[in-house]
């Protein structure tokens, strides 16, 4: 029977009699269309066998975690768990392609993590859904200090952007690739793509069946695991997954996307951007005043509205409800953040007289920082003749342009998308796992890991942050729990052995 290079270790059960056998089903399969007859890895280990394994090196005694999904979250546990317990043996089973996110994230660069966030409290608030929760010990446990002191420890060399964003040195996410796959081969962490995990249960003894389907073999295996990892991203089959184990679903809604305006004079400033501006987002039937949803930072005009980090992290604070009022909204934006209204009206005034003869299409005060053709719109937009000169501007054309740059309006229509970044607000809630551990509180060694919770981050690293972090510690807690059940399994089969000599 070939398992593709996944090695079997058989588990060491507890020894009710001497001198009995043991079979150990752990993965058998039933081709498509067959009468679904299973046929048992059968291996068979007389108490002898065992009572010698019993005094091998303690490990993970050959118990088997299944990773579904090869993603992130997904190998950094599997990586980590094989670090803590080396004999454990571990299976990612990849419906697709392994990494493949981490392939494209950033632009094809991986923006890692973020390097001016090390403190876990100013960290938390990064995420949307999370913020109240990874206060916790989450980050403290493993943050962004431990995510690139391991890159680094694994020979990959990392920098950090002014804006905080952590990337390799060589602009490259194959090196991260590179490095996660081959630390994965180096422990014997056995990777398997083109797989589905397409049911799960669980049998009395509490092992997991999962039902694995190679639909281009027409192959159904089925793996029975001691401990499942669900890590399989925003995908609506993990989610299935979780809820056939017991987990509830919160809604999955998309986070982290543009803006469309339907303004066609605005789309003709594509391309300018604002270094500074104050936005504000009205969500409608909004009651209560949420901090987040005012936010400061560069923003960008597209084709369709309006983009940049600003925008983003707004997307994010403002997800579900823009997705329940199909993304319409008022934006109220203030391009001058750093200037009283007061002291612009004045800043205005003093410009209209030191330029009184130049027309106020060609003459407007430099600190606002703005460009012609932003001016030209906001004239527009004010109803405000372009040709006339400073000097006949009058003094409520003055509070207009004011009152535009400090409280400027745009209708929000529609969603648009940022190719760079985009995760799903949504998943098995926070609530339901424990995150000291990352395991199910409904069903034990049973973990959750990365974008399947619902924790989603803004935009500069954040979310491969909450995939590290949360691979890390569900990896370290199936490692241990691995250690444990060999240490009870090896004392009691010293025990045995003691009683019936092999
Ligand atoms: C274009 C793009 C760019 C991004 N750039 C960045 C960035 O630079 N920095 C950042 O912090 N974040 C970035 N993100 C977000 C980041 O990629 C995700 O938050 C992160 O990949 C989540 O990791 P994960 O392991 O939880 O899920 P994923 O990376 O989605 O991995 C889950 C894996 O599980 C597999 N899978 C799902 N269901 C099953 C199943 N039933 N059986 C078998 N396999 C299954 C999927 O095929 C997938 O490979 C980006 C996202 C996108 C879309």
């Amino acid at each position: 029977m070939n398992f593709s290079g996944w090695h079997l270790r058989p588990r060491c059960f507890l020894l009710p009699t001497a001198k009995q056998s043991y079979a150990h089903l752990a993965v058998f399969f039933t081709p498509h269309n067959s009468n679904r007859r299973t046929t048992q890895a059968a291996t068979s280990y007389s108490s002898s066998s065992l009572i010698t394994m019993a005094h091998k090196p303690v490990g993970g005694g050959g118990e088997l975690l299944v990773v579904v999904g090869g993603g992130a979250a997904g190998v950094y546990a599997a990586v980590r768990a094989k670090t803590v317990a080396p004999e454990l043996n571990v299976l990612v089973v990849e419906k697709a392609k392994l990494l493949s996110k981490v392939k494209i994230s950033g632009g094809g660069r991986c923006n890692v993590t973020n390097g001016h966030c090390l403190d876990s409290q100013i960290l938390a608030e990064h995420y949307p859904r999370g913020y109240k929760e990874l206060r916790g010990s989450f980050f403290k446990t493993h943050g962004p200090g431990d995510t690139m002191a391991w890159f680094s420890d694994h020979g990959v060399e990392l920098k950090i952007e002014d804006d905080g964003r952590v990337f390799p040195t060589s602009d490259d996410s194959s090196s991260i690739m590179d490095c996660l796959l081959n630390e994965a081969r180096r422990r014997g962490v056995s990777l398997q793509t083109g797989k589905v995990v397409t049911s799960a249960s669980y049998d009395p003894t509490g092992k997991f069946i999962l039902k694995i389907e190679k639909r281009s073999l027409n192959l159904i295996e089925h793996a029975k695991a001691d401990y499942t990892l669900i890590a399989s991203g925003s995908s609506r089959q993990g989610h299935k997954l979780a809820e056939q184990l017991g987990h509830s679903i919160i809604d999955p809604v998309p986070s982290l996307f543009t803006f469309k305006v339907a303004d066609s004079q605005l789309a003709e400033l594509s391309g300018v951007t604002f270094p500074k501006v104050k936005a504000k987002l009205h969500l409608q039937d909004m009651k209560r005043n949420i901090p987040q949803l005012t936010q400061v930072g560069p923003m960008l005009v597209t084709h369709w509205g309006l983009s940049g980090p600003v925008i983003l992290r707004l997307s994010a604070w403002g997800a579900r409800n823009l997705f329940e009022t199909e993304y319409k909204s008022d934006l109220h934006v203030d391009f001058a953040p750093d200037i009283h209204k007061e002291d612009l009206k004045a800043l205005l005034s003093r410009h209209k007289e030191q330029f009184a003869k130049q027309k106020i299409i060609n003459s407007y005060p430099p600190e606002l920082g703005t460009v012609k053709r932003f001016w030209r719109y906001m004239l527009d937009r004010e109803g405000i003749d372009g040709d006339i000169l400073w000097a006949s501007v009058s003094n409520s054309a003055v509070n207009a342009i004011a009152s535009f740059l400090k409280n400027c309006s745009f209708g929000i229509t529609g969603k648009g998308q940022f190719k760079d970044e985009f995760v799903t607000a949504g998943g098995v809630p926070l609530s339901e796992i424990s995150l000291n551990t990352m395991e199910s509180k409904i069903q034990p060694r049973l973990f959750f890991a990365g974008e399947v919770l619902n924790i989603d981050g803004v935009t500069g690293g954040f979310n491969f942050q909450n995939a590290w972090s949360g691979g890390y510690i569900a990896g370290t807690s199936i490692g241990n729990q691995a250690l444990n059940a060999n240490l009870h399994t090896s004392e009691e089969i010293m025990y045995n052995s003691e009683e019936f000599p092999g």
